[in-house]
């Protein structure tokens, strides 16, 4: 798992704003997509923080807080 902490978070004070805002932009739209399962590439939906349920084989799945690696 890569995931970048973003350091300054909670603190978006002037001339980190922006980009901080696209950021977290792109950390949205991808927790919008659909994760798939590893093991049978059914659709996962989080259950919890960090865990990921799979539709169709039930498997539940520890993964990112909030995508899927
Ligand atoms: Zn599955």
């Amino acid at each position: 798992m890569t995931t970048k902490k973003i350091k300054h978070a909670g603190r978006f004070g002037a001339g980190y704003g922006k980009r901080i805002r696209i950021k977290l932009n792109e950390v949205e739209s991808k927790q919008r997509k659909k994760q798939e399962c590893p093991l049978c590439k059914g659709t996962l939906k989080r259950e919890a923080q960090g865990i990921w349920k799979c539709k169709k084989c039930l498997k539940k799945i520890a993964g990112g807080t909030y995508t899927f690696k």
